[in-house]
């Protein structure tokens, strides 16, 4: 089973890269972005509160966010392993998924953090808000998300790192540059 991290700042192709890598490894897709998204979409009271934190480049707190992933993890069983995508983004998130996971027999195999320069990961969100009408790409709460970045998440790391399980992976480039790099560190583990 490979369960995998993909890390790294707002804006760093942790989404992209997800995909291929859930093309190439077979693995299940869990994006807590995606799922708070599809929640807020309902406009459920649950929905609305959540929005309160994302449209503000705010966190949602641990409790819910652990409590929404381990749902998704006991509906989407997956035998391949999982890509865990915006999550975790605490440490305290990161602690709770060692729990839960070896509650389920299961266990982390690598944590990729995709380092990208603040410019580019700013000019990256600017340029996907065009698009995206996501009410956080837009450069106030771009500038939000990554502060909050820098002082929860990053952090994150070190938890890693003392696991042995961080690897860093150089985030500029193209596309399948990138992907080729996440390849080369995933075969080798
Ligand atoms: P993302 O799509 O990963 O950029 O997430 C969009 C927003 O959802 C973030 O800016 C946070 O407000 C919220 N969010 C996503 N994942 C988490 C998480 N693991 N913990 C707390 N908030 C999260």
């Amino acid at each position: 089973m490979l369960n995998v991290i993909i890390f790294g700042a707002p804006g760093s192709g942790k989404g992209t890269q997800s995909a291929f890598i859930v093309e190439k490894y077979g693995l299940e897709h869990l994006s807590t972005g995606d799922l708070l998204r599809a929640e807020q979409k309902t406009q459920s009271d649950l929905g609305k509160l959540i929005e309160s934190y994302t449209s503000q480049g705010n966190l949602v707190p641990d409790e819910l966010i652990i409590s929404m992933l381990a749902k998704v993890l006991d509906t989407k069983m997956n035998k391949k392993g999982y890509i865990f995508d915006g999550f975790p983004r605490t440490t305290a998130q990161a602690e709770a998924l060692k729990v839960m996971l070896a509650e389920r027999d299961m266990k982390v195999s690598v944590m990729l953090d995709l380092n990208v320069t603040e410019e580019e990961l700013i000019a990256r969100l600017l340029n996907r808000g065009k698009t995206s009408g996501r009410s956080d790409d837009h450069f106030e709460t771009i500038q939000k998300r990554i502060q909050v970045y820098h002082s929860q998440t990053a952090p994150v790391k070190d938890f890693y790192k003392k696991e042995g399980l961080a690897i860093d992976i150089e985030g500029l480039g193209t596309m399948d540059e990138i992907f080729a790099r996440i390849t080369k560190a995933i075969d080798a583990l």
